[in-house]
């Protein structure tokens, strides 16, 4: 059964790998629950097809619950989403309402097995209000925020954060996310899975089928972003950035995208990305299925630059497993993004698509200089955004509220 963990040790190493089984044996069987609001598309659902059977293999009674709800309910969530990370949105009672009542039905389904649970994760402000709705828990319940709450429209936090307060920890990516909440808060980034068909080696073959299946020039330069069709990742400022560049010499660029079952928005975006590319045929816009992982790596490989000009971002999973490619990544100056790229160093940190414009012309020119950083990135992403330093501090912070945070909790071998 830990045969999982065994074959992470050759792109880990060792010593993190004895690690995980160390602090894996102080929570032998314990019940943990993760529960989020989609199974696929989006960071949340991309990192629990990871994490969960890593947590199996430790040991750990894993389990992944997903809720359900309507258009409407998603088109709340989808506002909540927006004005947390800072956009002016008032979201109607009567969609408030909805949004509790579906929060209802999912805890009448999952009550059973949650408040059974030693450990229940609630992913993201969707299904925030089950803790509310399970009185007789009686496990440590952490809520997990993934987006960027550095700047959120103070109203609708006001609301979110009702049913937030009473967890008994919440975890941020980056302290600048961190609110004001009477428990302990965690800093703990997300991080991305080397041996998944997103992340692992690919022969040279498989990229260039994969460039030529998409009509892709071996020749001319490639820019790639991959993301959600979502306007906080800036799609049409990445078309303005590659027009500045293919001015100045023929470049292509990649926007490949998919839908998430809870984001309504995506069909507008997308709509808005094809008029801006329309009548450009260096510029490529890709409707990916869910599960078009190996083609995404691939991708990700084929291009020289990756960019993520993101205007908000949590992480940006996609920053990471561009650069565990060794690819320089040109990303939104924002969230998470600063967190992976280190500016002149692992990549480029822009404002606008003219910044983009200027760093990617640069590097193209200067393949020297874009090798180094690539190399740089890998390094980067392998010392800090693996899945394994990702459940080490998972671990950690399980162990270190069973045991109500003592100050000194001895960890046996
Ligand atoms: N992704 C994908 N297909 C797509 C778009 C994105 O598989 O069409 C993946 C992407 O590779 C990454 C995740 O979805 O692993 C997106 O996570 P990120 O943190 O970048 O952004 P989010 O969508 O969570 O805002």
């Amino acid at each position: 059964m830990n045969d999982v963990l065994s074959t992470y040790e050759p792109a880990v190493g060792a010593q993190m790998v004895a690690q995980l089984r160390q602090l894996g044996k102080v929570l032998q069987g314990a019940r943990v629950v993760h529960v989020n609001s989609t199974r696929y598309g989006g960071g949340v659902a991309e990192i629990l097809h990871k994490l969960i059977p890593i947590k199996q293999a430790l040991g750990l009674d894993t389990s992944w619950e997903v809720i359900n709800g309507d258009a409407a309910f998603y088109e709340c969530t989808k506002s909540f989403h927006n004005a947390l990370q800072g956009d002016r949105i008032d979201i109607p009672p009567t969609l408030l309402e909805h949004f509790e009542a579906t929060n209802r039905r999912n805890a009448d389904e999952l009550r059973a097995t949650l408040e059974d649970a030693d450990f229940v994760f609630i992913h993201d402000p969707q299904p925030a209000p089950l803790l509310a709705l399970c009185p007789d828990r009686r496990g440590k319940w952490i809520w997990r925020c993934h987006i960027d709450l550095s700047h959120p429209y103070r109203r609708v936090w006001r609301y979110v954060r009702r049913w937030v307060r009473d967890y008994d920890a919440s975890v941020f990516s980056l302290p600048e996310f961190s609110q004001e909440l009477p428990h302990p808060q965690y800093l703990i980034p997300p991080s991305i899975d080397p041996l998944s068909d997103k992340n692992m080696d690919l022969t040279a073959r498989e990229v260039t089928e994969t460039r030529e299946r998409f009509g892709l020039d071996p020749e001319i330069p490639l820019l790639v972003q991959v993301s959600r069709f979502d306007r906080f990742k800036d799609p049409l400022g990445v078309i303005a950035a590659h027009k500045l560049i293919d001015k100045v010499a023929p470049t292509q660029l990649v926007l490949a995208g998919g839908e998430a079952t809870d984001d309504p928005e995506g069909a507008l975006v997308l709509e808005e990305v094809m008029e801006a590319a329309a009548g450009n045929d260096r510029v490529h816009v890709l409707m990916l299925p869910p599960d078009a992982h190996r083609t995404i790596n691939a991708l990700q490989r084929a291009a020289d630059i990756v960019i993520q000009k993101s205007i908000k971002e949590g992480f940006g999973l996609t920053v990471a497993e561009a650069m565990w490619k060794g690819k320089p990544v040109i990303g939104g100056d924002t969230g998470g993004i600063r967190l992976q790229v280190v500016d002149h160093y692992t990549g480029f940190l822009v404002n606008t698509p003219e910044g983009a414009a200027l760093r990617a012309r640069y590097l193209l020119h200067r393949r020297d200089l874009l090798h180094e950083m690539g190399e740089r990135a890998r390094r980067h992403i392998w010392e800090n955004f693996l899945i394994t330093r990702h459940v080490r501090d998972y671990l950690s912070l399980m162990i270190g509220l069973r045991m109500n945070n003592q100050e000194r909790i001895e960890v046996r071998t």
